[in-house]
């Protein structure tokens, strides 16, 4: 029997040239065992999803939510390394001996002034000026660590070898520290990533997507002088801002469709009556291609020496981030979308509709309830016509190993990204249940990668083939550049005493709207409950 078996199995895999039908994927039921164990994490989920929602911590200050993940994650049997790749607030989780290597990654931090209080339809800060997740990575690490708890206790129930490795999206809304992961080597040895991204559908894709973009900080250094005394004894950086952003303003109208340039002034100096000595501009570029990218950032980088030779001042310029354009892997995005379409969409309820047609009314956006079926396929976009948009630091993973993005319904459809709309369902029962569903749809797919070599090899050989041709990974960073680990440490030194009255207690209150007072799906009342926080575990460092 076992000699016929060894025997049938040699002919299956030499049979090459009649293509067989997607056999030996993971067995169903090692996948309902999956989803049984990811719905008995349900609870955990909600706990997690409220939890990073309520540390509410902008790029490179994870401190808290790592420390919070990282030891659940060592509760369970995962090995942790903190501080990978020279970021302080970065770390991975490993898991497992021998056999294919899974790495499974979402974003964690948030964006700077968008505090908002959960299950409010209004605008309304929870800490005015604060942080806030108003984009919803606080779901994505929680779907992650569901997902692979229950690979784990299926691969050990079953004996089915294979490693996992988790890593969290640390500054992604600075496209901060993917590219330094890459350079540091940390997914030597992976054979394949699954990305998780929060959205109001239930997706996956392949091919081109997303631009590539670089972040960069232009410092001038001017010579300061009394600016009523005598103005002529001065050179002043803000002039080479100034004279920077009106030359790109007007570059502008000869610059491709495709490409994005916004920037802020950083430092316009001090006060009025003093020449500024120094002044930054912090621009990001983007563009669809590694080369257009490249091409924008050249003219940034001689605009700003441009700028700086009419004023007589000097400008150094600091990397503070970079992102390759996104290419999804194809045999990859079509196992997932099978056990996308298999999982389908979380069951809404009267509440979570009513909560999200008052949340599209109040905000005067377009009002469409929670989509009820999973979005196709997405074919590839390279005849799509290049107007750009927003960049994924995923990208410089997907360069690098065969990698997909599943996007999971944890948000309300229509919201304003980078907005406090868009935090406005991030710790109700819409960001929970979605993160559940996204978490069965990764476990069931890191299944079939683990336990059929030929889906590997075939990520592999479109990795190879078909990525490679489109086009090479050309990384913007140079051997010297360093993480930018420094943004948001004054802000949040600031902002941290005054987020912690709003953390989330698990231990007293079943929901984090439980614990503001908010009675879902309606508006709060009255003020939110502040707590006494829980005392700091000590791994809280940096952020101050
Ligand atoms: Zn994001």
């Amino acid at each position: 029997m076992i000699a016929s078996r060894k025997f049938l199995s040699l002919l299956l895999s030499a049979s090459i040239l009649t293509p067989m039908p997607s056999v030996a994927l993971a067995p169903q039921d090692y996948k309902q065992e999956a989803i049984a164990n990811i719905d008995s994490h349900a609870k955990m989920v909600q706990v997690m999803v409220d939890t990073v929602f309520s540390y509410g911590e902008p790029g490179f200050q994870e401190f808290r939510t790592g420390a919070y993940l990282t030891d659940i994650l060592a509760k369970n049997g995962f090995k942790i390394t903190k501080g990978v790749a020279g970021i302080p607030t970065a770390w991975t989780a490993t898991w497992g001996e021998g056999g294919p290597l899974i790495a499974l990654g979402s974003d964690e931090d948030d964006l700077r002034g968008v505090s908002q209080i959960p299950g409010d339809p209004k605008i309304e800060p929870m800490v005015p000026g604060a942080p806030g997740h108003g984009e919803g990575h606080n779901s994505g690490m929680p779907l992650q660590i569901a997902a692979a708890l229950a690979i784990k206790a299926v691969m050990e129930k079953h004996h089915i070898k294979g490693r996992l490795m988790l890593w969290p999206g640390i500054a992604e809304e600075l496209l901060g520290t993917k590219a330094f992961y890459v350079r540091d080597g940390l997914f030597k040895g992976v054979d394949a990533c699954i990305f998780a991204h929060v959205a109001s559908d239930f997706s996956t894709a392949y091919g081109p997507s997303s631009t590539g973009m670089v972040s960069v900080e232009y410092t001038f250094h001017g010579k300061t002088a009394h600016a009523a005394a005598d103005p002529w004894d001065g050179h002043s950086a803000l002039d080479a801002v100034e004279i920077m952003d009106v030359a790109m303003n007007f570059r502008r109208e000869h610059l491709p469709l495709s490409q994005r340039t916004h920037y802020v002034v950083s430092n316009g100096g001090g006060q009025p009556n003093i020449v500024p000595g120094i002044a930054s501009v912090w621009y990001y570029f983007r563009d669809v291609t590694f080369d257009s990218v490249k091409t924008l950032y050249d003219i940034g980088n001689r605009t700003a020496d441009a700028a700086a030779m009419a004023t007589d001042t000097t400008v150094e310029h600091k990397l503070l981030g970079t992102a390759a354009p996104n290419y999804g892997n194809k045999p990859m995005a079509e196992l997932a979308q099978a056990n996308i379409e298999a999982v389908g969409m979380p069951k809404w309820t009267a509440d979570d509709q009513a909560f999200t047609k008052l949340v599209q009314e109040t905000q005067k956006r377009k009002v469409e309830p929670l989509k009820d079926k999973v979005t196709p396929l997405r074919p590839p976009q390279e005849d799509r016509t290049p107007t750009g948009g927003g960049s994924d630091d995923i990208g410089d993973i997907m360069w690098t190993v065969p990698t997909i993005t599943v996007r999971y319904p944890s948000n309300i459809p229509n919201m304003i990204g980078h907005n406090v709309t868009s935090a406005m369902a991030m710790a109700t029962p819409i960001a929970h249940k979605g993160a559940v569903a996204g978490a069965k749809a990764v476990a069931m797919t890191v299944l079939d990668l683990m336990m059929t070599p030929d889906e590997l090899t075939k990520a592999k050989a479109f990795f190879d083939g078909d990525q490679q041709k489109y086009d090479h990974y050309k990384p913007f960073l140079s051997a010297t550049d360093v993480p930018a680990i420094h943004v948001n440490d004054d802000y949040m030194r600031t902002y941290r005493p005054l987020m912690e009255p709003y953390y989330y207690d698990s231990k007293k209150y079943d929901t984090y709207l439980d614990q503001l007072g908010i009675k879902y799906p309606n508006p709060p009342t009255g003020p939110i409950r502040k707590i006494t926080p829980p005392k700091s575990s000590g791994d809280v460092t940096g952020g101050g």
